[in-house]
């Protein structure tokens, strides 16, 4: 019996085994129908609710979200290099109700796994059969010296969760004078798009070319080189930008003085005009207190990656950034992870067994100017002996940033887009 065969046999042995053990919540005449509720209307959560409500529509699902429309992290460094307008960001949730999800507006300000409850800062109570949590990821800004001083004073800011960080930090390239310095600290892996530093380095870059030719970038880097789209991102610098750029790996920024515009790490001292810092990331406050964020450094969520079902609570999956996984954090993988979850979910529910072998791809494209852009595309696989996914064959980086890759970029911020929010 060849591995494929073998893996797929034991992990189907080992997911009925343990669907023998729950039984299957449908809904029967006189029953309610189940209820999946779903915390966060981001890339993950959003796309979660519809393609459960697409896949099943006997299932009711609540969708929590505190924001009255969706900001996308995606493109959000055109807005910091100027040739987007910030409105292109913002979406609209009004489609998603009309897949039959009920939106809350509210913050989720606790789960109670026992009693099956979220309670929300609006002051509800909200029963689930399942419950999805989707609410991103939190910055470790305390590993930063003197980094919440500098924000509270707007000196600083990660601009890493789109919104008016995005905005202010577009408005200090701006008035940054010609010849000034703009400093980027970005954190090892894993985290949130780990290409966006580099992406953010070319969108300054292209601003400062034309309008402030002698400015310069300094990147300090907590990982030991480029970690994604490498030689994409230096062939760019050196042909667009050359001598704008310097890029100072195993660099991680451990503090800032607002006061003198100093960002401090192991090794040096750099002194910026504008300086944004990318603090480490971990699954949020409410992952912790709800039991979720269970990995040995209390940084983020185990899950078993068939179902995204907690491996600490039962009946509640976990997607999108909060997760330990060596998948990418992003938007592409958290709406892939949404609907294995969503599909499992409703496997469950019908007490069959949820594909015990997903698959996983994530695209991702940077742009290298406002017209170019390079690209990445990586197809893993669920290997159930190992619990691991394991990236296959073909795919990978393209080294060269094009005006193709441009137009398939923008085509694909359209399309997730339609697919998490349409
Ligand atoms: C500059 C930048 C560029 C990027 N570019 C790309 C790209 O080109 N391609 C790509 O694939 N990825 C990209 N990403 C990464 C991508 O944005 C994230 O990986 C993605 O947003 C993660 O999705 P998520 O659903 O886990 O979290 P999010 O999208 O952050 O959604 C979380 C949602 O949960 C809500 N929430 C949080 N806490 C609570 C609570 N307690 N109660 C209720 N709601 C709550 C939030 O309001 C939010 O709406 C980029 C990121 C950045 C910063």
């Amino acid at each position: 019996m060849n591995n494929t065969r073998r893996s797929f046999l034991q992990a189907s042995a080992a997911t009925l085994a343990s669907l023998a053990m729950s039984r299957p919540v449908l809904a029967s005449p006189g029953k309610a129908s189940p209820h999946v509720v779903v915390v966060g209307a981001g890339w993950g959560g959003a796309t979660c609710a519809k393609y459960l409500r697409l896949w099943d529509p006997g299932i009711r699902v609540t969708l929590i979200e505190p924001n009255a429309h969706f900001t996308s992290c995606p493109m959000s460094n055109w807005v910091v290099g100027g040739f987007q307008d910030y409105n292109y960001l913002i979406k609209s949730y009004d489609h998603l109700p009309k897949h039959g999800i009920k939106m809350v507006r509210d913050w989720v300000t606790g789960v109670d796994g026992e009693k099956q409850l979220v309670h929300t800062r609006g002051g509800h109570k909200i029963h689930y059969d399942r419950l999805v949590m989707a609410p991103g990821m939190e910055f470790m800004t305390e590993r930063v010296e003197g980094y919440a001083e500098g924000a509270q004073a707007q000196k600083v800011m990660h601009a890493f969760r789109a919104g008016p960080e995005t905005l202010l930090l577009r408005k200090q390239l701006e008035a940054m004078p010609d010849g000034g310095v703009f400093v980027i600290a970005s954190p090892p892996p894993p985290g949130r798009c780990v290409s966006g530093p580099y992406e953010r380095a070319c969108v300054a870059a292209h601003y400062f070319k034309q309008h402030k030719p002698k400015s310069k970038i300094i990147m300090l880097d907590g990982h030991i080189g480029v970690v994604s789209k490498g030689p994409m991102f230096k062939a760019a610098w050196k042909e667009l930008y050359p001598g704008m750029i310097e890029h100072r790996p195993n660099n991680l920024a451990v503090g800032f003085d607002h006061r003198t515009m100093t960002v401090s790490t192991e090794f040096e001292d750099v002194q910026g005009d504008v300086v944004n810092i990318i603090p480490l990331q971990r699954a949020p406050q409410i992952c912790k207190d709800a039991g979720l964020r269970n990995d040995a450094l209390d940084r983020w969520c185990r899950v078993d990656f068939v179902t995204y079902e907690s491996t600490s609570v039962p009946k509640v999956h976990v997607i999108g950034d909060p997760i330990m996984s060596n998948m990418p954090k992003s938007a592409h993988v958290s709406n892939n992870q949404a609907k294995i979850c969503a599909a499992a979910i409703i496997e469950l529910f019908h007490g069959r067994q949820p594909n015990p072998v997903p698959v996983i791809g994530s695209t991702s494209y940077s742009v290298t100017s406002d017209k170019t852009s390079g690209a990445i595309a990586v197809v893993m696989r669920y290997d159930p002996v190992n619990k691991v996914y394991v990236r296959q064959p073909q795919g990978g980086a393209n080294p060269l940033h094009s005006e193709l890759d441009f137009a398939y970029g923008l085509a694909w911020h359209e399309n997730m887009w339609a697919d998490a929010l349409g």
